[in-house]
């Protein structure tokens, strides 16, 4: 743990397991809500007892260091997150690591471009002239609460603009990819300028005794939270007592619209790729929508896809899929394919990929027929699922697709750039890829309509999420 400046180990540890291998890696220090509560009160003085939160140009020197030792460690990082996560190698040369730390210099070159204020010229007000001036600064403590499936990516996507801002923080990872925010610990204490008590990371084999005090406690200002829409309820639910700014980035069941005059040789053939990372992605196109007149030979060449689709040892670059994350999600995940079993048409996959002795695999499975209220055209599965539903007409897709109660990405895809615009404008969640295009990028704000979350991670609108608005009348 990096608690208040040092490196401490805790008093006793959990196992951080390889979900391939299912080997223990190693040992964990074990936070216990002491622990949290000594992060805090750390975070909390740096934040105001020290310059962290005004002095801009120490936070951007101090950031440069984090970067560059990020860099250098680059390849210790990325067999750990291999490791862990059962992340393919071939994700840590982009979202999984290299393209975070490419990412990173956003946020930091942020903190010059940034307009921290702003005049309004002046107004009357019953007769008084004044002046008016807009000042943004950091929130204060911030609670980070990151899930398992992009540890690294989403610990640095909330410790970056956070730093930057100015904010104080208390970094606690998901039980089973701590090392990700352990390292991160470990390189600023070592590393770094940055102070004591400004970044704390608090790891827990327990998922939630850390995470309910860090969203409890009165002097944490501000939670940010990637995970499930059921903990992301709860924790808006709690930080409610003490009024905290929440911002959530939660869960999603994003559909892909392919329009009755796609190119479907050209399109399909990709639609596998939502087995990435065993479609453990937030963001992933888990419906498919095709129209009911050229449904037959879409799934067609869907089905044919899937069944040609490879996966195997996160280690190995061929690969795009790896193991679930662990035997709990594997359960999980196999209980909503038998429910599909029960709903819809099973035309690939459908159990688990017995050819491994060890480790949380399952097949790339693949529905048919699928009903857009039936349970796998509605509930997020977090595995290599895809349901594949028939549309009539536009109007049909698009109610299709906002027949959701998550609101997260999606895809249209068309021969008519103009149609699939005119599609996605309909459709009402955060992010959407038209034909091929991607939206992903550091100054791409990123982030749910509805229940996939309150906020926006990313771009200006991500970094506005770690500040506040003060508002300073002067006379004129
Ligand atoms: P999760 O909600 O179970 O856990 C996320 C984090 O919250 C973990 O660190 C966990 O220990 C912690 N936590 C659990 N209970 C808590 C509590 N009571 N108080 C505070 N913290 C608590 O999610 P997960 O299973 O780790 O991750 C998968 C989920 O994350 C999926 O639903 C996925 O869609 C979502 N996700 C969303 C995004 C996004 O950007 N929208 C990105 C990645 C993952």
């Amino acid at each position: 743990m990096l608690i208040d400046g040092k490196l401490v180990e805790g008093a006793s540890t959990f196992e951080n397991v390889n979900p391939a291998t299912e080997e223990v890696i190693g040992e964990v220090a074990d936070g216990t809500v002491a622990d949290a509560e000594t992060a805090i009160a750390a975070a909390r003085r740096a934040f105001d007892e020290t310059d962290w939160s005004t002095d801009r140009v120490f936070r951007k020197r101090c950031l440069e260091q984090l970067h560059d030792a990020l860099d250098r460690e680059r390849e210790v990082l990325r067999s750990q997150v291999v490791a862990e996560a059962g992340a393919p190698i071939l994700l840590t040369y982009a979202i999984q690591l290299d393209s975070v730390i490419e990412d990173m210099q956003w946020d930091i070159e942020l903190i010059d471009r940034y307009e921290w204020e702003r005049e309004l010229g002046v107004h009357e007000f019953f007769g008084m002239r004044s002046a008016r001036n807009v000042r943004k600064e950091a929130v204060g403590v911030a609670a980070l609460i990151t899930p398992w499936n992009f540890p690294f990516m989403l610990n640095i996507s909330k410790l970056a603009p956070a730093l930057a801002a100015g904010n104080t923080a208390v970094l606690k990872p998901a039980p089973d990819t701590p090392w990700s925010a352990t390292i991160i610990g470990r390189l600023i204490a070592e590393e770094t300028d940055i102070p004591d008590g400004v970044v704390n990371v608090v790891p827990s084999g327990d998922p939630a005794a850390v995470g309910e005090v860090l969203t409890g406690d009165p002097r944490v200002d501000l939670v940010s939270f990637t995970g499930s829409t059921a903990v992301g309820k709860h924790i808006m639910a709690r930080a409610s007592d003490t009024l905290k700014k929440v911002f959530l980035e939660l869960g999603g069941k994003s559909a892909t619209i392919v329009l009755d005059d796609a190119d479907f040789s050209e399109v399909l053939p990709s639609a596998p790729m939502i087995c990435t990372h065993a479609g453990q992605g937030c963001a992933i196109t888990t419906r498919m929508l095709l129209p009911r007149s050229r449904y037959d030979e879409g799934i067609a060449i869907v089905a044919e896809a899937f069944e040609r689709f490879t996966f195997g040892d996160p280690t190995d670059p061929s690969f795009m899929m790896g193991p679930l994350i662990s035997a709990k999600q594997r359960e999980r995940v196999l209980a909503m394919i038998e429910q599909g079993k029960q709903e819809a048409t099973l035309l690939v996959g459908g159990g688990p990929a017995t050819q491994f002795d060890k480790g949380f695999w399952v097949e790339p499975t693949l529905f048919g027929d699928v009903d857009p209220d039936h349970t796998i055209a509605q509930e997020e599965i977090f595995g290599p699922v895809l349901s594949v539903i028939p549309y009539e007409d536009d109007d049909d897709a698009v109610r299709i697709a906002n027949n959701s109660r998550y609101g997260l990405s999606g895809a249209v895809t068309g021969g008519s750039l103009d149609r699939a615009i005119g599609v996605a404008e309909r459709v009402r969640t955060g992010t959407l890829a038209i034909n091929g295009g991607q939206w992903f990028a550091p100054d791409s704000p990123f982030g749910g309509y509805r229940q996939s979350g309150v906020g926006r991670e990313h771009g200006i609108e991500g970094f506005e999420e770690y500040l506040e608005t003060k508002t300073l009348g002067l006379p004129a």
